[in-house]
């Protein structure tokens, strides 16, 4: 008698010390009230609409610098002085956005900033990328970042970006988003005479130079000229935008997605789309900066440019932009000095806000279950990134995933930790690092993603709306 009694006084304490003790992963959905939940999906419609406009870098500064004069946010240029409250933003070439709320405290002391990056996967035309092949007008392509090539071929393409003509005068080109614009292809082979092709590993079944456009196949009506289908297209493009041929060597045209972003499953809980990596950070840090008010420490939010080619270039992260845009903000509140931006720096803190690879059961075999990131688990941290023995990839110190933690925890922001896939299976690296050479502390911190880097990435409404959560507690501190 007495000894049954023990064992269920032991069970008992088991269950209460592994509730006090061990850590269970929850999602986000077991928490959200009605409320939350219609913010969620409020937020989640004006993120889709985001993705649709921002579909390049340039696009999303230009879309970025529309939110944030809505939300009060002023060049730069346009301050004579800064105060506490004020709202600026510098646009860098039109390709990176550096967006900051004064804070109460000197700069000097600090700042909170989150930096996400704009660039996304994409082909880029080549500086003469327009021929013409047994009766088809084609355009030659060279891939941005790391994109499986294959998953490139038969959709629906768009055409975006600038063409700086002879005269000096820049011209913004769009076709293919909206529905009577037509759309452009890189056509594949049918699989009755891919015998030859299916028998090759998948990186190289297609390859850089077959990335070829479909772009026109009418002839032009004159007999004496060759190369009609050519001729008529750059008739179109010189009736539509006055350019020629040579313009393109002048131009920065990207081809990416032309379709839209959309919910995925039954229930909505996903969204698809292009460009989420890192769209879906950028976006939430942009609105999480919109939406402070005043703040003690001042609070930046950086869209990078860049970062899928290494962050290279005076509009990547691994230039002195941000330095510089510090040292602006420094000038116009009277406190600039050069060990006073030292210092700024290294007593700054910044989330790195990219995106994480999300567990997907059907290729389970590249994750470690307990160091992996869920979709619907909240937004996720990586303590470190890079690859082998953590080469090559920033590593917060454990004191500052202490203060993030705490942060996140105290303010209800669902957060989960974890690596990208096992240790030894590949690996990756964020803007962290750049950042962390200046002397700022830094962790990465963004949303899980199924199919990273392929036109239709996945990512979850529930991790998004958490990741604007996270990003605005991060900054408001
Ligand atoms: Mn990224
Ligand atoms: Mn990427």
């Amino acid at each position: 008698m007495a000894a049954k009694k023990e064992t269920e006084k032991e069970k008992t304490t088991g269950e209460s010390r592994a509730k006090e003790l061990m850590y269970k992963r929850t999602t986000i959905w077991e928490k959200l009230d009605k409320k939350e939940t219609k913010k969620m999906d409020d937020f989640t419609k004006d993120y889709i609409d985001f993705l649709n406009k921002a579909k390049t870098e340039r696009l999303a500064v230009e879309e970025g610098i529309r939110i944030a004069k809505e939300a009060g946010f002023r060049p730069i240029s346009t301050y004579k002085k800064l105060k506490e409250g004020d709202r600026v933003y510098f646009s860098n070439r039109e390709k990176t956005l550096f967006l900051a709320v004064i804070g109460k405290e000197p700069i000097e002391n600090g700042i909170y900033a989150v930096g996400a990056h704009i660039d996304s996967p994409r082909l880029d035309l080549k500086p003469n990328p327009l021929y013409e092949a047994d009766g088809m007008a084609l355009l030659k392509t060279h891939y941005y970042g790391g994109i499986k090539k294959y998953q490139w071929t038969t959709i629906p393409l768009a055409i975006h970006g600038v063409v700086v003509r002879k005269d000096g005068n820049k011209l913004n080109v769009s076709i293919g988003e909206e529905e009577d614009e037509p759309v452009f292809c890189v056509t594949d082979l049918l699989p009755h005479l891919a015998r030859e092709q299916a028998n090759k590993p998948l990186r190289e079944a297609i390859t850089g130079e077959e990335l070829n456009v479909l772009f026109g196949g009418i002839p032009y009506e004159d007999d004496k000229v060759k190369e009609k289908v050519k001729l008529n297209i750059l008739d179109i493009l010189n009736k539509k935008y006055g350019m020629t041929e040579r313009d393109f060597t002048s131009a920065e045209l990207e081809i990416v997605p032309a379709f839209k972003a959309r919910y995925v499953g039954l229930d909505s809980a996903y969204v698809g789309g292009y460009g989420q990596d890192d769209r879906v950070c950028a976006y939430t840090a942009l609105r999480a900066i919109c939406d402070m008010g005043l703040c003690t420490k001042t609070a930046v939010c950086v869209l990078a440019d860049k970062e899928e080619v290494g962050s290279m270039g005076n509009t990547g992260m691994e230039s002195r932009a941000f330095e510089f845009f510090l040292a602006d903000l420094m000038n116009l509140k009277g406190e600039y000095d050069e060990l006073a931006l030292k210092k700024a720096l290294s007593r700054s803190k910044m989330l790195s806000a990219d995106v994480d690879a999300g567990y997907d059961p059907t290729y389970a075999s590249v994750m470690e279950k307990n160091n992996s990131c869920y979709l619907g688990e909240g937004v996720c941290v990586a303590k470190y990134s890079g690859h082998g023995g953590k080469s090559g990839g920033n590593d917060a110190s454990a004191e500052f995933v202490g203060e993030v933690r705490k942060m996140f925890e105290e303010n209800d922001v669902a957060w989960q930790i974890g690596e990208l896939g096992k240790v030894d299976q590949g690996g990756g690296g964020t803007i962290a690092y750049y950042l962390a050479d200046q002397g700022l502390d830094v962790i990465d911190c963004g949303v899980a993603v199924l199919s990273m880097h392929a036109p239709f990435e996945i990512t979850s409404k529930a991790d998004i709306y958490m990741a604007y959560k996270a990003y605005s507690v991060f900054m408001r501190h």
